[in-house]
């Protein structure tokens, strides 16, 4: 079976039966309730974790502190190296980390593979960047006098992430974090705590390798209780959250209290416009990998199709006869394409939305159901599904994190445009043309509202080197690449008067 060398991954990962998840490397902080992970794809508890209490907050703080002292003073490029060596531990352990992302989470094999992947990436951009965190210079107006700016680490960067990326969105904060000289404090999603031991023993033992102190990298696995406390302290310099717009409400605004900075990284509600001059064959494959991936639990998963009516019939029947292939199960096996939801409250989210779908008047045109008997003993596989609607409808309004696709019609480009903003969400979109103009005009200042905007691409799946997030309720933080750095850092403005004279700015005369 696929499950049969799970243990040799747990063991690998240096994961046992019962785990302490509050550590900053071999000092552990665990003396909170016990958390169970049970795989969605099985149902089978995996392990244990035992998460931190409020005390252990307090105590893996002043680690984080101590830790930020040192290293401020390390040299950038030196912050780079340790980096560097976490990436070639990663490889190292891809298959491993991979297979338990997997298990865990549930998306399928080859994605769990590709988010270890992601950490890679990420790793490898960080290098370069650590020799690359360049401040301007600027001409002073008073003679004799030099101005510049300069990045300095802020000091304590707090992750609180999502379970659906329960490994990568980590990396894409700590990687950057770590060259621009923080330290971090990571709380996981308490759906996926195994996920956070795994990747803590991982840096664990790069750090431990370079002699450098442990506070560098934080882990703390708890409930809510934790995360409040994260961003209602002032010791945590920068909040970097993921996960929904109604805790990220939350957040920002408990963050903004204290002037705190954060980075919100929250739900997406996106859409894939399909034109009439759209290669259809590759906008079947992009809508349905979107929609169905992850089992449609990703921020960037398709929720909705804006179809040209003349390609309306056409899409339609295409999109029913591609769902009737999915093969939905073990997401271990490679032969699946639909594995499970997360846990059971999901699934009967999915349920909740489905019901009120029909209840606004949409046309279910695949059905959707829960999964039952041999193989989804777990009872979170469901079936993903399709409904005509109108994009006004309040569940459409909304991100269900779960595989229903809404298709809406449209007439003109600038219907379609309206259409796709249209809701209160702005992560990512797409358009599917070979019409030019279309494509420009989807891409312009009056085109899509996103963070995100793709030309003959799906919504989802983005690439490291760009800067990721999303405008309105999705937060407006953006990680990973491009300049997303100059969140993880504090600009400061210097002036040097190299002159016996004390000339002041704007020609202001003082003399006494
Ligand atoms: P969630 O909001 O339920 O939980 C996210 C994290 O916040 C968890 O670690 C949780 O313990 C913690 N938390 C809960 N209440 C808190 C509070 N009051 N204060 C501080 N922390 C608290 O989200 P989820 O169900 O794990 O993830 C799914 C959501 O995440 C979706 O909306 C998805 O779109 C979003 N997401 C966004 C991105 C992005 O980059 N934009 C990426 C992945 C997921």
């Amino acid at each position: 079976s696929h499950y049969s060398d799970m243990e040799i991954v747990l063991k690998n990962l240096g994961i046992h039966s019962e785990n302490k998840g509050s550590s900053t490397g071999s000092e552990f902080f665990a003396n909170g309730e016990t958390i169970e992970s049970f795989s969605p794809t099985n149902g089978k508890l995996i392990a244990k974790v035992q998460s931190s209490s409020l005390e252990d907050y307090d105590q893996v703080l002043e680690k984080a502190k101590a830790a930020f002292l040192e290293f401020r003073k390390v040299p950038a490029p030196k912050r780079g190296e340790l980096v560097r060596q976490f990436g070639n531990k990663l490889r190292e352990k891809k298959e491993d980390l991979g297979k338990l992302v997997s298990y865990e989470m549930g998306k399928s094999l080859q994605e769990g593979l590709g988010e270890v992947q992601e950490m890679i990436d990420i790793c490898d951009f960080a290098v370069g960047l650590s020799r690359q965190l360049q401040g301007s210079t600027m001409h002073s107006e008073r003679p004799g006098h030099r101005m510049y700016e300069q990045y300095h680490p802020l000091g304590i960067v707090g992750i609180i992430s999502a379970f659906n990326f329960p490994v990568a969105v980590w990396s894409w904060n700590t990687a950057l974090a770590w060259i621009c000289g923080n330290v971090t404090i990571w709380k996981p999603s308490e759906k996926a705590a195994l996920c956070g031991v795994a990747c803590q023993n991982i840096i664990a033992e790069v750090l431990k390798e370079n002699n450098y102190p442990e506070g560098i990298s934080n882990l703390l696995v708890g409930s809510h209780e934790i995360g409040k406390k994260m961003t209602s302290d002032k010791n945590i310099n920068l909040v970097s959250f993921t996960g929904s717009t109604k805790v990220g409400r939350e957040v920002s605004a408990t963050v903004a209290n204290r002037f705190g900075k954060s980075i919100l990284e929250l739900g997406g509600n996106n859409a894939i416009i399909i034109s009439k001059d759209a290669d259809l064959d590759m906008s079947i494959i992009g809508a349905v990998f979107g929609a169905v991936g992850t089992c449609g639990q990703r921020c960037t998963s398709t929720r909705r199709l804006i179809i040209h009516e003349e390609v309306y019939e056409e899409v339609k029947n295409r999109l029913v006869k591609a769902y009737g292939q999915l093969k939905i199960g073990d997401p271990l096996n490679e032969n699946n394409h639909v594995g499970p939801l997360i846990d059971k409250d999901s699934v009967n989210q999915y349920l909740a939305s489905i019901e009120k779908c029909k209840n606004e008047g949409g046309n279910f045109i695949v059905e959707g159901g829960v999964l039952e008997g041999e193989n989804y003993e777990s009872g979170c596989y469901v079936k993903p599904c399709i409904a005509e609607v109108e994009n006004s409808y309040e569940v459409v309004q909304h991100e269900t994190f779960a595989p229903i696709l809404y298709l809406i019609k449209y007439k003109t480009l600038e219907e379609a445009i309206a259409l796709q903003n249209d809701v209160p969400q702005g992560l990512s979109s797409a358009i599917m043309t070979n019409n030019l103009k279309e494509a420009e005009a989807f891409l312009s200042a009056s085109g899509s509202d996103c963070g995100i905007a793709n030309v003959n691409i799906g919504t989802s799946g983005a690439e490291i080197g760009g800067a990721f997030g999303g405008e309105k309720e999705t937060g407006g933080g953006r990680e990973s690449g491009s300049d997303a750095w100059k969140y993880y850092m504090r600009r400061q403005t210097n002036t040097i008067n190299y002159t016996d004279n004390l000339p002041l700015a704007q020609g202001i005369k003082f003399d006494i």
